[in-house]
């Protein structure tokens, strides 16, 4: 299992907001290879797959339609400590609370509407990775 890979999803607020391209070149100057990328969209059903975890918490249903509501941009990305810096480059969950220069920070709107998703385990990252992409679709 790749131990220096992570799962992005841009989320459909920050595509409605026409922020995919800064956001996108926000990792890529952090030094973040793109090792499979796709512009695609989740059904509600996929989208309540991909966050099963939080399904007893009392935003699952709100983030499920939140996630199946418009177009997302996918993609595995590679870089050493590729967990832990994907988070810190991305801030905090409720970006109220995300540094000063962070992905959420700059472009989340709300907890709900937190701009991108990242992996939070390098086996999380494996399962999300073939969860979006078949083997053929990765390039490391
Ligand atoms: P992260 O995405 O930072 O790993 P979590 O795994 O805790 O955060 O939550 C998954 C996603 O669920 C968050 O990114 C956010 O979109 C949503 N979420 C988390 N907590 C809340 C909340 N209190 N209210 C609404 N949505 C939330």
């Amino acid at each position: 299992m790749a131990t220096n890979r992570t799962l992005t999803m841009i989320k459909p607020g920050a595509i409605r907001n026409g922020h995919a391209g800064a956001i996108l070149a926000q990792i890529q100057a952090a030094g973040f290879k793109i090792i499979a990328m796709k512009y695609t969209k989740l059904s509600a059903e996929k989208a309540g797959e991909f966050y099963a975890v939080h399904k007893e918490r009392p935003f699952y249903g709100e983030l499920v339609d939140f996630m199946s509501s418009g177009p997302i941009v996918a993609a595995v990305l590679e870089k050493d400590n590729a967990i832990a810096d994907f988070r810190e480059l991305i801030g905090a969950t409720n970006p109220a609370d995300a540094a000063e220069g962070t992905i959420r920070a700059k472009f989340a709107t709300s907890i709900g509407e937190n701009a991108v998703h990242g992996s939070d385990s390098d086996e999380n990252a494996h399962i999300e990775s073939n969860f979006h992409f078949a083997a053929t679709e990765m390039f490391a």
